[in-house]
């Protein structure tokens, strides 16, 4: 191999070495080597653009996060927090190195922070409901053939800081079913129609450094034109979760969740109702590294108070009534080696 007199030599073509050679003096002599060919790497595979948390409702914290848990352990949790704190101002860096980043930097900052109204209509075709397991009934367990759904949809999405909002509301029409007399049989059909219609309302995002929140609340009114209420659609949905991570303690992040489901009709004749509930869960999470190799210990508490309740009252497309867990510990660690 001819032996070359450089500056500086940089080892890999991917966007490390090639933006290393950009940062450079220009003065310097700058040879750069890779493995096999320029093209072959990580860097050339990747076509979704760079990411970066550089928009409003984003954050380093949030990346650092997402980041880890796509990588399931094989992270280097501290290199991953150097690249999630560097990277924005990394972008501005590139933007002065070529302003004509800029115009596409303001196009991708704008639709991220743009608050928006939007309204949609979707016709979908869905798979059918199942026939109950009735003796009774002439297709017991029969799957219906397929139907089609159409939804209307208004709302809109609001940047507060790093607090991201959305507000929705929809309308959904279906051909319901239920039992009907076919030539003197009792035959589970479709009949009629069924409305689903309600708001929902997100709030996400970093409210305070380092607290993370993700929350919904949806109400919901889902009932056939005969009045009576669809099996399986709770009137009242709240979901909240939350992520702070402790400050004196870096890599520790305390996690909660609560869940609360109202009131859902469970069978057909409207008769049997299955009661709201709500369900707490704890946990916590410690990142760090040992040698080198990053370890994540875990502890999470499901259920806490050990609520005994019946979690749903429809499985996938058939109604069935499903026991909620009670409260269950589990412990985990996990290393990449
Ligand atoms: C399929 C895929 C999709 C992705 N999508 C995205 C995305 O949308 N957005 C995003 O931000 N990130 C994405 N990523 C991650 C992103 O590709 C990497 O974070 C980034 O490319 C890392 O750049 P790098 O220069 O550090 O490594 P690489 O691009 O992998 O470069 C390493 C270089 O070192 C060379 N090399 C290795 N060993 C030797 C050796 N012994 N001697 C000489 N040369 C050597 C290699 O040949 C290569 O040129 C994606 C990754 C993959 C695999």
């Amino acid at each position: 191999m001819p032996a070359e007199d450089t500056d500086v030599l940089i080892i890999g073509s991917g966007l490390s070495g090639l933006y290393t050679a950009l940062l450079m003096d220009s003065a310097l002599s700058i040879t750069i080597i890779t493995k096999s060919r320029m093209q072959k790497s990580n860097s050339d595979l990747a076509q979704g653009g760079i990411a970066a948390a550089i928009g409003k409702d984003d954050s380093p914290t949030l990346h650092l996060r997402d980041t880890l848990e796509a990588g399931a352990g094989l992270c280097d949790p501290e290199a991953v927090q150097v690249l999630v704190d560097e990277a924005g101002d990394n972008i501005d860096k590139l933007i002065e190195l070529d302003p004509d980043l800029s115009d596409i930097d303001t196009e991708i900052r704008g639709q991220l922070e743009k608050d928006a109204l939007y309204a949609n209509y979707i016709e979908a075709l869905q798979q059918g409901p199942t026939a109950p397991v009735d003796p009774l009934l002439a297709n017991s367990g029969a799957v219906l053939a397929p139907r089609v759904s159409e939804q209307y949809e208004i709302g809109g999405k609001l940047a507060l800081g790093p607090v991201f909002a959305s507000l929705a509301f929809y309308r959904i029409e279906r051909p319901g079913e239920g039992v009907i007399s076919d030539g003197g049989q009792q035959v589970f059909g479709y009949v009629g129609e069924a409305k689903h219609e309600g708001v929902e309302f997100t709030l996400n995002g970093e409210v305070a450094p380092g607290l993370r929140l993700i929350t919904g609340l949806a109400i919901n009114d889902a009932e056939f034109d005969t009045g009576l209420e669809v099996i399986g659609v709770p009137d009242f949905t709240f979901n909240a979760n939350a992520e702070w991570d402790i400050p004196f303690l870096p890599g520790a992040t305390l996690t909660g969740r609560v869940t609360h489901t109202g009131e859902q009709a469970a069978d057909s004749s409207g008769t049997l109702v299955l009661d709201d509930w709500t369900v707490v869960d704890l946990g916590a999470r410690y990142v760090f590294a040992a040698d080198g190799n990053p370890i994540t210990l875990r502890l999470t508490v499901d259920n806490v108070f050990d609520e005994a309740y019946w979690a749903s009252a429809f499985d996938t497309f058939a109604p069935a009534v499903l026991q909620g867990a009670p409260r269950t510990v589990k412990a985990s660690l996990s290393i990449a080696l």
